[in-house]
């Protein structure tokens, strides 16, 4: 194809594909219908923009993000190409222009808004023009049950129907299931032609810390990075500012963002972050959709991230350049109460509560994992890798020990309680502590009062969450919290199975070593 090579040298300034991108822009300039699966960073623009070029007549793009389509056309015109977008942030004489060229058959790509779609009118003026292809950036905005979902997406369908012209769809979410809602409603259930690209993001040193002052922890963590530039992620927006003030008291300098800023002081943070050499943005999840910084060298979680595509998209943003990034998160019993009572007391139907469970729980297990954390997360993708030696398990293997004994201990506690109590009172019962509230309960004549003396307060906490973690116990929003069992409980209890726990969380959480970070 050496009409592509020279496009892409020309046009483009490159002089080779990245991986995978030879064989998708390929299928997309046979007018195949494509879907299309990369990671962050991985180079899709150019998988539709490079076929535009090929193909005669109109490339439509749909894309959510309003900035990141002005970029592009942006830097297309710089190239010499004829592109256009019709947005909300157009001025009327930018989208008359569009327009124009349209009519007058020179315009190659026409970015649009989902929005745009549900104007008949647009759907109208496209089926008079010569438009050949339709791309779909962020095509997992389709899936109803994402965080990221757009109505107007599901007017894509409606739109390839309507032009019968053939559609490739981009995205960065990989799981099966978000993969299966795009065939359905972008290819009415007819499989595409298919690319997975490597999800593997080998410069990224991946490692998790449980809570132990959690805010020394960032510190120590961005003390030894001072310069470089990162982001910390925390689960609120409170938080934010108190860790940029601290951060900044340490002598970096650091921003905090959320979504509760005035639009004008996001942007300056943006602009900045993405300009200055060295600076740490603190920042609820709201930061980092369309933030294109190569040279992030590392990416920090104060708080656990809600599932694991989310922790993988976080962590992605750093070292788009190839360069070693480094990446830190914070996990607790907290954070994983929080995050389970945000599914349970969410909107979501029954069923979509469940796999949001299981994708907390993916990430709960890659948090407590024992052996290599990629190996753990390319499973979650359905890739395999054996131990990658760029993780805090690889560095140093986890000391484990039999928790089998711990943990039935707790479970007796829990069910010898009706599953009222939450992980607190559990422990004082374990304890053998007479509070007020134990001997209210006649707590004191359980059996299990007082067989738990071989761990600390603070190791019990550690045992609890990391019970959370393997999913065998769950704080039960309708009884304020209480910890209640799992089925997957039941062959613990019963004899039937063993459990491993880490030590190294144990020790941290009683306070006699301190967690590496
Ligand atoms: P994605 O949308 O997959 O996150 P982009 O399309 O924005 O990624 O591409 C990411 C970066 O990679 C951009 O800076 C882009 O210019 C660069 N890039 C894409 N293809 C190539 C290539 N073949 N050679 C070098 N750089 C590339
Ligand atoms: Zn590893």
């Amino acid at each position: 194809m050496t009409g592509a090579a020279t496009l892409l040298k020309d046009v483009f300034g490159f002089d080779d594909f990245r991986l995978g991108q030879q064989e998708i822009v390929e299928a997309v300039t046979a007018g195949e219908n494509v879907l299309a699966i990369m990671p962050t960073g991985g180079g899709k623009s150019l998988c539709f923009q490079l076929p535009a070029l090929m193909r005669e007549g109109v490339t439509v793009v749909i894309s959510p993000l309003i900035a990141l389509m002005r970029d592009q056309v942006r830097a297309l015109q710089e190239a010499g190409v004829v592109a256009g977008a019709l947005t909300s942030g157009n001025t009327p004489e930018e989208t008359d222009a569009v327009w124009e060229a349209l009519e007058a058959g020179t315009l190659k790509l026409l970015y649009m808004a989902p929005e745009r779609l549900a104007a008949g009118s647009a759907i109208g003026m496209l089926k008079r023009a010569n438009i050949t292809m339709i791309a779909v950036d962020e095509a997992h905005c389709v899936s109803q049950w994402g965080h990221d979902f757009r109505p107007d997406y599901l007017r894509i369908g409606e739109l390839r129907r309507t032009l019968g012209v053939p559609l490739a769809a981009f995205t960065a979410t990989a799981d099966a299931e978000t993969r299966d809602e795009i065939m359905q409603k972008l290819f009415d259930g007819t499989p595409p032609r298919s690319f997975l690209q490597g999800f593997d993001r080998p410069n990224i040193h991946l490692a998790f810390s449980a809570k132990n002052k959690p805010r020394d922890q960032i510190l120590t963590f961005a003390a030894s990075r001072k310069g470089q530039s990162g982001i910390v992620y925390c689960g609120t927006r409170a938080k934010t500012e108190g860790l940029a003030r601290a951060l900044r008291e340490a002598g970096h300098s650091a921003l905090h963002y959320h979504g509760g800023m005035e639009a004008d002081d996001r942007r300056i943070a943006e602009a900045r972050f993405q300009r200055e050499d060295g600076l740490i943005v603190v920042a609820t999840v709201a930061f980092g959709m369309g933030i294109d910084k190569p040279d992030i060298r590392w990416v920090a979680h104060a708080d656990l991230p809600k599932s694991i595509e989310a922790y993988y998209q976080e962590i992605g943003r750093a070292g788009r350049d190839g360069a070693p990034a480094e990446t830190l998160t914070l996990f607790g019993a907290d954070d994983i109460r929080l995050r389970r009572s945000q599914i349970d007391e969410g909107l979501a139907p029954p069923e979509r509560r469940s796999a949001d469970h299981a994708r907390l729980n993916a990430l709960l297990g890659l948090a407590e994992a024992l052996e290599c954390r990629r190996t753990n997360l390319l499973g979650y993708f359905d890739e395999t890798e054996i131990t990658c030696g760029n993780c805090d398990l690889c560095d140093t293997p986890a000391d484990v020990f039999d928790g089998t004994t711990a943990v039935r201990k707790a479970l007796s506690a829990i069910l010898r309680t009706e599953e009222w109590f939450g992980a607190g009172h559990l422990t004082d019962i374990l304890l053998g502590v007479e509070t007020d509230k134990v001997r209210a309960r006649n707590h004191t004549d359980l059996p299990t009062f007082g067989v738990g003396k071989e761990y600390t307060r603070n190791q019990w906490q550690a045992i609890f969450r990391q019970m959370m973690g393997h999913d065998l116990i769950r704080p039960d929003p309708e009884r304020h919290g209480a910890l209640r069992m799992t089925d997957a409980a039941r062959p613990i209890l019963r004899d039937e199975a063993t459990i491993n726990l880490r030590r190294d969380s144990i020790t941290a959480a009683g306070g006699v070593r301190r967690p590496a970070v």
